[in-house]
């Protein structure tokens, strides 16, 4: 209860979470804070439980107050003083570098870090560290989409149109999408997209949340998404239903794709995937005929070793039936992570330099070099990609010491046991969190961090809409912001005093500084964030890059007039289906695939610590199909041990008629025994990296 007389404080702030970024009101009450709804374009005053219960994590008993040092002769973390810890970071990356030069550290950052913190990280690997190697989580989210975004329209921006255009669509295609699990607001466009006459299709090989509400579900076999979308254009071109005069206007490369399609009869992309013609038949037709049409693609369609080339099968699909830039049409990526769209623009993805450009375009390094104040022939070249990178940590020519900032990779990583042992291997492990996450308890240093809450900054939404992060509240006493734990580290590794002054200048603590700096380097890039203040957001629901000037314009939809190509013209490219990296044999007969539940988050560290949440989901499970179950001798609730050739996972099984008989699936929200990527592949994409999250082989059986 609110003491009476005391004025609570209250913020307009956007959930922590998801790329949907709600809006929500933040308030203090004596001690206490509140979350309360609040109106923004893409929530419209709902919030998910997550948001609802985003605020017990401020005061919560397991929040980190100061740092951690492990101790060398107990092994064992002791609370420490800020200056213990930074000296021994600093202390343990000389001793790295001076012994193996500067790629001798990595940098490993997040998709939920603010644009400031992105773009601060990533110039603090480049000039403060030296060193080639940052990449960061979000590679192993929405990675594959991003690359066949830039391949085919020369820019990547999750929708290029706003989210409430899904509400007006004819038809909306679905594919490896559940946002009634992962977003749970954005189900009400869904529902008014339905009840003003339009049709859902889904492509899932679960009957998840979001297919249940679906007018038709397609249930391929994992894997074979992109042999789906071949048939569906197949079928258009058959059916003349290819938007020919676009075709012909706006696009190039069409006649490569119509030859690679031609090939993928509907019987024959039946007999692979599982899905019957007749859906195919009635999923083209919808799509074809459909007035205004959207087609969506998210983790299922992107997690794969073909994850690039199932998305381009995608937009391929789009662009041949001439939805991008028509109005209330298109083709759109639902970006994942809280700034998974503005952690990919800002510099800390291993080929990026900040607005998006390539680290390797020599008028680029140009460019950021001179906003940075170096010579650009002193910036590194490109790293590797995260999982590369991670898998390269300890050994003979990988990098020594690592810095993570905002991930859990001994969770959320591919085959994470091996990944847990090339954290372990390394010299220095030095973890910033708010939380002792399962990466944070291998560290050498946790760094104790603050909350959302208790600083300003920016985060860019699904739409490439660019909010403002309020403070409600300064960090706890012991705990500092990624900034300043940024700007002390780059001070302290100055030679001299002079020299410490000049690093804390150029990497400053406050956010807004740093994000004045963020908007010249972006200027001219894809990203372009130069016309964006702060105020300016404030005086808006958010302003949508590209946005050059501040007397400009800024951009809710792209493609209208000309892709970001130099000719104005989107590229089709001829993709076809390959098997997984891994398929099913006599010894792993089963396909296993992970996800997403409704009540919990990413790897966990915060939403399994929060006791509504916990209560909602408490614990992982094995999901599988009562047919499958009894051929197994398993009962709903038993315990079930899942093998591949990489690892286990034991959880209770819960049986479903709403999956395959022939797959599998589990959470990835656990650590533990039931950690589900204990069990993933670690093939990767080649192009984009993304890891084969959504498919490998296994057997099942009664623990
Ligand atoms: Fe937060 Fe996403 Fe839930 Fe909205 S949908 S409240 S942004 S977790």
């Amino acid at each position: 209860a609110t003491r009476p007389g005391r004025v609570p404080r209250e913020v307009a702030t956007h959930c922590p979470y998801c790329a949907l970024q709600c809006g929500m009101i933040l308030r203090a009450d004596d001690d206490r804070v509140t979350v309360l709804p609040r109106q923004f374009p893409t929530n419209r005053g709902g919030l998910c439980q997550k948001g609802w219960t985003a605020a017990e994590l401020l005061d919560h008993p397991d929040r980190l107050t100061t740092p951690l040092l492990r101790d060398a002769a107990t092994g064992e973390l002791r609370p420490a003083s800020w200056d213990a810890a930074l000296d021994r970071i600093v202390a343990g990356i000389r001793a790295v570098q001076d012994s193996a030069g500067p790629d001798a550290v990595a940098v490993f950052g997040g998709g939920g870090l603010t644009n400031e913190k992105a773009y601060a990280l990533g110039k603090f690997a480049r000039i403060g560290l030296r060193t080639r190697h940052i990449d960061y989580n979000g590679r192993f989210c929405m990675s594959s989409a991003a690359a066949a975004g830039m391949r085919a329209f020369g820019i990547d921006r999750g929708l290029p149109f706003p989210l409430s255009d899904l509400g007006r669509a004819d038809t909306l295609l679905l594919v490896g999408a559940n946002p009634a699990e992962t977003m749970p607001p954005l189900v009400r466009w869904l529902t008014e997209q339905r009840q003003a006459g339009g049709r859902l299709i889904v492509v899932d090989p679960r009957v998840t949340a979001t297919a249940r509400q679906a007018d038709l579900h397609l249930q391929p076999l994992p894997g074979t998404d992109l042999a789906v979308a071949n048939a569906l254009l197949h079928i258009a071109l058959t059916e003349g239903w290819v938007d020919q005069a676009y075709v012909a206007g706006r696009t190039t490369g069409f006649e490569a794709v119509r030859r690679s399609v031609a090939a993928w009869w509907p019987a024959r992309a039946e007999q692979l995937s599982g899905v019957p013609v007749a859906d195919l038949e009635a999923t083209a037709r919808a799509l074809g005929t459909g007035g205004r049409v959207i087609i969506l693609t998210a983790r299922g369609a992107e997690q794969h070793a073909k994850g690039v080339d199932t998305v381009t099968a995608y937009v391929n699909l789009a662009l041949a039936l001439g939805l991008p830039g028509r109005d209330g049409s298109g083709y759109g990526c639902l970006t994942g992570q809280g700034n998974g769209q503005g952690g990919r623009e800002h510099g800390q993805k291993a080929d990026q330099l900040p607005g998006y450009r390539r680290i390797d375009d020599p008028a680029a390094r140009e460019h950021v070099a001179g906003v940075w104040g170096v010579p650009a022939d002193e910036l590194p070249g490109p790293g590797v990609p995260a999982y590369q990178l991670l898998d390269s940590l300890g050994t003979l020519h990988g990098p020594r010491a690592l810095l993570v900032f905002g991930s859990n990779p001994v969770v959320s990583a591919p085959r994470a046991a091996r990944i847990e042992r090339r954290l372990r291997d390394l010299d220095l492990l030095v973890v910033a969190d708010l939380l002792l996450s399962e990466t944070a308890a291998l560290a050498d240093v946790v760094l104790p961090t603050a909350q959302w809450a208790e600083e300003d900054g920016t985060m860019t939404n699904l739409e490439g809409r660019v909010l403002r992060r309020r403070a409600l509240r300064p960090p706890p006493p012991g705990v500092r912001t990624d900034l300043a734990i940024i700007s002390d580290l780059a001070a302290r590794l100055a030679t001299d005093d002079s020299a410490a002054a000049d690093a804390a200048a150029r990497f400053p603590a406050d956010p807004s500084t740093v994000f004045a700096e963020l908007r010249r380097a972006s200027a001219g890039g894809a990203a372009d964030y130069a016309g964006i203040s702060w105020d300016r957001i404030d005086t808006a629901d958010g302003v949508h890059w590209p946005c050059p000037s501040e007397d400009g314009p800024d951009t809710p939809r792209l493609f209208a007039d000309r892709f970001a190509t130099p000719d104005g013209r989107a590229r089709f490219h001829p993709v076809d289906h390959r098997p997984a990296a891994e398929e099913v044999c006599a010894t792993y007969p089963l396909h296993f695939t992970t996800g997403r539940v409704l009540a919990q988050y990413q790897s966990g560290t915060q939403t399994r610590r929060v006791a509504a949440l916990r209560r909602a989901a408490p614990e992982a499970f094995v999901e599988l199909h009562p047919d499958l179950a009894a051929r197994l001798g398993i009962d709903d609730g038993d315990p079930v041990l899942v093998t591949s050739r990489r690892g286990e996972l034991r959880a209770p099984a819960r049986l479903s008629a709403g999956i395959r008989p022939d797959t599998v699936f589990a959470p990835f929200h656990w650590a533990g025994a039931a950690r589900a990527n204990s069990v993933t592949n670690d093939a990767v994409d080649p192009i984009s990296g993304m890891p084969e999250f959504k498919v490998c082989a296994v057997r099942v059986e009664k623990a």
